[in-house]
């Protein structure tokens, strides 16, 4: 509907990481859908013939080095990438998790409300729109248990096994979840 996948035929339709590369509605590549690698690699504007002998671009990923006044622009701030597919979902599960650690362990009836909205928001806010699609669609079919603080912890962990399941990636075990967002592996 809104955007599309592989939407031009002239440009690349497989990334150098394997993956498909992902376009915009409006053709472009999405920055935030792709791995930044990926996204320099097709901005590049290769040819599939080119895309199908080509060695690895080295991608232009500058780190942060700020004693190095190449990486640094007026102000001294790095020259850091807009978030890629990659960036973006880490940050955002960080930021998910460590908000369900601090969720408290007995809601009141308006943090319950509060939270399944911010939930159904941020879902619908996602910046990367197949992840958005997907999670979206989650949601719908798993409403987010928000009635105490284990219960969300555990949806959300549910819901990020999903995306790793999609991926290919190992499941988490659930009943560690605070171990990993809250308490530390310590005690
Ligand atoms: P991440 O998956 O980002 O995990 C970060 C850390 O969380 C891990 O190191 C681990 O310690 C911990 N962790 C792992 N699994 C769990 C769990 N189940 N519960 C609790 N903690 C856990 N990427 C795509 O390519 N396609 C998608 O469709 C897609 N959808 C996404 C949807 C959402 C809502 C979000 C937030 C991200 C999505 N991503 C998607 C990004 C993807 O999930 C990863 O964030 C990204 O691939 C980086 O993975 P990572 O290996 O750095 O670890």
């Amino acid at each position: 509907d809104k955007e599309v996948v592989e939407k031009n035929e002239s440009k690349p339709s497989v990334g150098l990481s394997g993956r498909k590369i992902v376009y915009d509605k409006d053709g472009k590549p999405c920055r935030t859908c792709n791995t930044l690698q990926d996204f320099q690699f097709v901005t590049a504007g290769l040819t599939p013939a080119a895309a199908a002998v080509a060695v690895p671009v080295p991608a232009k990923k500058v780190e942060a080095e700020p004693s190095s006044p190449c990486n640094t622009i007026a102000g001294g701030y790095s020259k850091d990438y807009p978030p890629d597919v990659e960036v973006l979902g880490k940050s955002s599960w960080t930021l998910l998790h460590s908000i369900a650690a601090t969720y408290p362990e007995n809601p009141t009836s308006k943090e319950q409300q509060d939270l399944k909205q911010f939930v159904t928001l941020f879902g619908n806010f996602y910046p990367c729109w197949f992840c958005k699609a997907d999670f979206v669609k989650y949601i719908e079919k798993n409403d987010p248990q928000v009635n105490s603080q284990d219960k969300f912890g555990k949806w959300l962990c549910e819901a990020h096994n999903e995306v790793n399941v999609k991926l290919g990636k190992p499941k988490f075990d659930c009943n560690l979840w605070k171990q990993r967002w809250k308490d530390g592996w310590d005690n």
